[in-house]
Order: C-alpha cells, then sequence, then structure tokens
C-alpha cells in the first residue's frame, strides 16, 4: 500500500472525551472516527487490525470444528418473546418496527435466531453436536457507551452456539472452546486470564470470561497464577467457606432422601432455611470406580451444605452465587424450597477434588444421589467484593492477585433455557423426541482491538503485536522525490516484499522524514525500513524494530529475506 493513495488520517489532537490510551491512539492514528455516540467509522488501518483479529479467530474456530454462517442484526420480536426475553432484557435491546408496524429488534445476541434455525435445520441425533458461529456486527444500547470502541453501541462479536443431545457432550465442548479462546489470545498476543464469571443476561450456569489484563479494565478479576485459580471479582468465592470444604472439617452432618422436602428436613433437624445463600459447585472423584462426581453445596445462613453428586466427565470451576434469587434463577427452582434433586445442576467445577471424595464419597454408586446437611455456626456469605491482593486463594494454593481487565470473550453452558422455551430438539436413537442441550460462546472482535493497544503502545504510539498489526513493514525512503536512486531502491524493496506477500505501507508522500517516522511510529507498524543516501553509499538501509527501539543496517539485498 502506498500511503499517496490510502487515507492515513493521523492526527496530532486528542479529542477531549478520550479517557483511555487506545481510544486516544485509535483518533490519534487514524484508526476510527465517531459518527454518532457508541457508533464508529473504521477507517482503512482500524479495519486492517479488525479483519486480523477476525482472521484469527475465524482460522481457530474452524480448526475446532466449528462451523461459520451468518445471520440478519435485524430479529423478529416473535422469537424474542418465545424465549422470554422480549420481557427480561430491558433498555439495552434497540426495538424497531417496520412499516407494518411490526416489532423487530437489533441484535445483541443471537441464541433465539440460531435456535430457531437448529429447530427446523436440525431432526436427528445424527447430526449432532454441532457448533455454529458467525462474526458479525452487534447492536447494545449501552448505557454508558465509552472508551472508543471498547464500549460501542454497535460493535463486531464472534457469536458461536453448540447444540448437544446431552450436558457431558456439552461439557466437551465448552472446553474445546475454553481452549480454543486460550489459542486465540495467545496467538494474538495478549497477557489475557481465564476468570470464573457471572452468565448474567444470557443465562445459564457454567461461565468463563476471557480478561485482557489493562488499568482501564472495567472489571476487577482475582487470580493466583501459581495455584491456576481465577475469578471475576464479583464472583470470587467467599475465602472462608471454601476453606471449610476443602478442608473437609467435621461438621454435624444427616442426611436426607429425595422424598423429603427441604424445609421438612430444615425443621426436623431444628434449624431453619435462611434468605442468605450461597452455592458452590465441586468435582471430586470416587474412590472405588474413580468416576468423577460433581457437586453442589449451598449454604444457607446456618451454613447448610447439602450436596447432589453427579456423573460428569467436564471441569471448569467453582461458582458462587450470593443470593436466593440468583440461585434460583441459574438452578431453574428455589433450593431453599424446592427439592434440590429437581433443581438441574448443570454447574461444574475442579474444586478441591481430594478432599471432596472424602466429602462425597463412598456413599452411592454414579447413580445415587446422596443429600448430606453440614452445619457450622458461621457467617455463610463473605463479602466477596472484600477480596484482597495478597489473600490466600480459595482453593487454599498460592496468593492472590487482583488487577483490572477487559472482558474480551465469554462462554456459557446454557443448558436447555433457549431449547426448551423455543422447543428445539430432535429424535433421540430411541426415536423419542429430546430437548437439546446448548452452549454459546462469545468473543469481542473490535474490543480486543481496543485492548490490544491498552496493553502495547509506548508515548510515541500504538506498538503492534505481529499478528494483528495494519502492516508488516514501514517503508520510509527520506528525500525520494529528490533522489532517484533512493526512489529505485525504494520501489524495488516495495515490489520483492509485496511479491512475498509481505503487507508494506510504502511512505511515498512528500514529507519530511521526521513526519514520516512519526506517523509510522504512531501507526504502530512493527517493523521499518528507513532508505537513506549516506546508507545507500554501501548498497544499505536501515531497519528499525518498533517495540525494542533496536536499529540495524541491512545490505538492500538482504531486506526482504529479513523481514519477510
Ligand atoms: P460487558 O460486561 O463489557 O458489558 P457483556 O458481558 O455484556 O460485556 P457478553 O454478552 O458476554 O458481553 O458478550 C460477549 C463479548 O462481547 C464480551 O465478552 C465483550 O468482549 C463483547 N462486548 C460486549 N459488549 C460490548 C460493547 N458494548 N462493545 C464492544 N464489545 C462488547
Ligand atoms: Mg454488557
Ligand atoms: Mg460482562
Ligand atoms: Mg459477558
Amino acid at each position: 500500500m502506498r500511503t499517496s493513495n490510502y487515507l492515513l488520517s493521523t492526527q496530532k489532537e486528542t479529542p477531549a472525551e478520550a479517557e483511555v490510551i487506545s481510544h486516544q491512539l485509535m483518533i490519534r492514528a487514524g484508526m476510527i472516527r465517531k459518527l454518532a455516540s457508541g457508533l464508529y467509522t473504521w477507517l482503512p488501518s482500524g479495519l486492517r487490525v479488525l479483519n486480523k483479529v477476525a482472521d484469527i479467530v475465524r482460522e481457530e474456530m474452524n480448526r475446532a470444528g466449528a462451523v461459520e454462517v451468518l445471520m440478519p442484526v435485524v430479529q423478529p420480536a416473535d422469537l424474542w418473546q418465545e424465549s422470554g426475553r422480549w420481557d427480561e432484557y430491558g433498555p439495552e435491546l434497540l426495538r424497531v418496527k417496520d412499516r407494518q408496524q411490526r416489532d423487530f429488534v437489533l441484535g445483541p445476541t443471537h441464541e433465539e435466531v440460531i435456535t430457531s434455525l437448529v429447530r427446523t435445520e436440525v431432526n436427528s441425533y445424527k447430526q449432532l453436536p454441532l457448533n455454529l458461529y458467525q462474526i458479525q456486527t452487534k447492536f447494545r444500547d449501552e448505557v454508558r457507551p465509552r472508551f472508543g470502541i471498547m464500549r460501542g453501541r454497535e460493535f463486531t462479536m464472534k457469536d458461536a452456539y453448540s447444540f448437544h443431545l446431552d450436558d457431558s457432550c456439552l461439557a466437551k465442548t465448552y472446553e474445546v472452546m475454553y481452549d480454543t479462546y486460550c489459542r486465540i489470545f495467545e496467538r494474538m498476543g495478549l497477557d489475557y486470564r481465564a476468570v470464573i464469571a457471572d452468565s448474567g443476561a444470557i443465562g445459564g450456569s457454567v461461565s468463563h470470561e476471557f480478561h485482557v489484563l489493562a488499568a482501564s479494565g472495567e472489571d476487577a478479576i482475582a487470580f493466583s497464577d501459581s495455584s491456576g485459580y481465577a475469578a471475576n471479582v464479583e464472583m470470587a468465592p467467599a475465602p472462608v467457606a471454601d476453606a471449610q470444604v476443602s478442608s473437609g472439617a467435621p461438621v454435624t452432618t444427616a442426611t436426607k432422601d429425595s422424598n423429603t422436602s427441604l424445609d421438612a428436613f430444615y425443621s426436623a433437624q431444628g434449624k431453619q432455611a435462611n434468605q442468605a445463600l450461597t452455592v458452590t459447585v465441586v468435582k471430586g472423584h470416587s474412590d472405588d470406580d474413580a468416576e468423577t462426581w460433581v457437586a453442589l453445596v449451598l449454604r444457607a445462613d446456618h451454613t447448610l451444605n447439602s450436596v447432589k453428586a453427579e456423573k460428569l466427565e467436564s471441569v471448569a470451576a467453582p461458582l458462587t452465587i450470593a443470593s436466593e434469587e440468583k440461585a434460583t434463577q441459574l438452578l431453574g427452582c428455589n433450593p431453599l424450597s424446592a427439592n434440590p434433586l429437581e433443581c438441574k445442576l448443570p454447574v461444574v467445577a475442579d474444586y478441591s477434588a481430594a478432599a471432596l471424595a472424602d466429602f462425597i464419597c463412598g456413599a452411592g454408586t454414579a447413580d445415587t444421589y446422596l443429600i448430606n446437611a453440614n452445619w457450622q455456626e458461621q457467617p455463610a456469605t463473605a463479602d466477596l467484593r472484600n477480596v484482597e491482593a495478597g489473600d490466600a486463594s480459595p482453593d487454599g494454593e498460592g496468593a492472590l492477585e487482583i488487577k483490572r481487565g477487559i472482558e474480551v470473550g465469554h462462554i456459557f453452558q446454557l443448558g436447555d433455557k433457549y431449547s426448551q422455551a423455543m422447543n428445539c430438539g430432535v429424535l433421540s436413537e430411541t426415536g423419542k423426541h429430546q430437548t437439546l442441550t446448548m452452549g454459546c460462546y462469545g468473543i469481542g472482535v473490535s474490543r480486543i482491538v481496543a485492548a490490544a493497544i491498552e496493553q502495547n503502545h509506548d508515548k510515541f504510539g500504538i506498538i503492534w503485536p505481529d499478528p494483528i498489526a495494519p502492516f508488516k513493514v514501514a517503508l520510509i525512503p527520506m528525500n525520494m522525490h529528490k533522489s532517484q536512486r533512493i526512489k529505485d531502491t525504494a520501489e524495488a524493496i516495495y515490489q520483492q516484499l509485496t511479491d512475498l506477500g509481505v503487507e508494506v505501507l510504502f511512505d511515498d508522500r512528500k514529507e519530511r522524514p521526521g513526519v514520516m517516522f512519526n506517523d509510522m511510529e504512531l501507526i504502530g507498524v512493527p517493523h521499518s525500513i528507513v532508505i537513506g543516501e549516506r546508507n545507500l553509499d554501501n548498497q544499505q538501509v536501515e531497519y528499525k524494530n518498533r517495540r525494542s527501539g533496536e536499529k540495524q543496517l541491512l545490505d538492500v539485498d538482504a531486506v526482504s529475506e529479513f523481514v519477510r
């Protein structure tokens, strides 16, 4: 690309509203321009990076066996009425009417559309599992659009939806997606953490967020690299309560069978159910057959631990739910008033497995449910927001670090929230209708562009990691318009690199060298080749690395080999 044909659009001034460095640099480097609140035009350099990010996401999704589709941005309201989200979603959902006064929404996410697609296209268990994704524009009428495209109203998301016959199959795909997300963020050269998360308005139970670490991040995440524990702080389990589980502390135990309601059980023990509730889900192994178990621990004020063991293969992470209301929403019934056996318990965790083996097992086979109630006189809910850096982690290993993170990805085990409401099922092997279970997996493709800048910049501008740079090489001929041999050398190198498929930004403007250097540094091109009279006397040019600042002389003939 020649700058003379390009829309470079760099600028010195930063708009006052640009609070964070990525927003400032995206404006100054000519990557985006604001159209209205939360709405941005992508200029050529910005779009190149956006496409690079999307390409990496697409490659890795394809590699993981997901299949690309493309759904409309505009979605009919009746699908949202069917799922129940027409009433639930709130003002972030932009609702519009067509000329016939029919209701539509601009899609903030596509669970409804994909579920309606799969219920018509997939009829047999033989077509499953299936993981469909798209890279597409979303609209959310954010209450406070800010930080440029980091929290836009219109933004690009990769959203994937998987469909399964059962939860263990879902858990496998969830794990594949988890690993895929790790590969994606690693390929982009980002410093990130996967953390346990709340599943919010999307629904479902098990959920992880992927956060790029940056001081400007809107979330606080607690993690310990030595123990591997990581959670969004709003979800970090109370350390006190978890220590109790992992140490298997002696407790008063009574066994409740599935015919007794929890209320009856409480009163038989002389205890009262309390509204304050924490739910932790854990995973263990049984002694005898080494099977994997999942347990749900419910804690009320007197720390009632109701444990359900269930055969499941996946590994995720502990989940703490801080209110009865939330637990009810996640479990599909109120665990304090309903029989927990009727609750859906798709949450899985790899957590204090050894201690749990004692706690859960020895009491039945994988198909037998056991409920123990354990009381300890201690407050049930520690204030999760009071977790501090340096605290031990909830898994008893390593010290917690607390840092700010930018949420760039979010994966969920949805279960049957949508498939149930929208009647999405198939004929099973035995010929019965079976409702599907679903996962969904989002990546903020456009947000990643800003998040990458938050982690990769200096006082001169952006420093792109090679895999997402708008151009790999900046070719900067000094005073080319006065020197034929500089022009010839620049043209020759440009031609060679272009033939090799290297993306070069050839600065052929009639500008002073200082202006060119500043622009290329601001845009963040990782490698520069500077062509000047003095070095050409020795058939050499200067190479400069944007990140390290390192400079070296290269023979003209060696340039393409060096930077390719
Ligand atoms: P946030 O907590 O930042 O509001 P979210 O949890 O509402 O995000 P999800 O529903 O999990 O978002 O959507 C998947 C991904 O889409 C997010 O992880 C994030 O990277 C991206 N995303 C969400 N909202 C925006 C937005 N307004 N602008 C840009 N990207 C966004
Ligand atoms: Mg949001
Ligand atoms: Mg979020
Ligand atoms: Mg999210």
